[in-house]
């Protein structure tokens, strides 16, 4: 079998809190002219996507007040709650933060939307940005 080939690390989406997709969603779609994009709901999450160029805007709107957008969004309002970054290989992408002190949420890859391999790293170690890896 041939080994994939690399494709390198890209921006694969960016995920923003809104307290409404609908209220949220015409700025993106109907202003900018960004084509939605299908993805599954996660985490507690609605999220509604559209595309723009290589990466996603997400829209994550809370499915309830105890879910992780739901405490984020009671404390810190609407705005940019992570940064995904698409790798090659994310279990030596996060061999490479453990290594370099970066804290680490999910000690190990674990199933995300779309059954990718994703990890949070610590935005306390990521200028505070919450950054998700997937894999391709
Ligand atoms: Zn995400």
């Amino acid at each position: 079998m041939q080994p994939k080939p690399p494709k390198g690390t890209r921006i694969a989406h960016i995920g923003i809190a809104v307290k409404s997709i609908s209220a949220s969603l015409p700025f993106f779609s109907e202003i900018l002219g960004l084509p939605e994009f299908p993805v599954d709901d996660s985490d507690g999450a609605r999220i509604a996507a559209v595309s723009a160029g290589d990466s996603l805007i997400e829209l994550l709107e809370a499915q309830d007040e105890s879910s992780p957008i739901g405490k984020f969004l009671a404390k810190r309002g609407p705005g940019i709650h992570h940064i995904c970054f698409a790798v090659d290989d994310i279990g030596a992408t996060l061999e490479k933060c453990r290594a370099a002190g970066i804290r680490l949420i999910d000690e190990t890859p674990r199933l995300g939307a779309e059954g990718k391999r994703i990890a949070f790293l610590h935005p306390g170690s990521t200028q505070g940005i919450l950054v998700e890896l997937s894999e391709h």
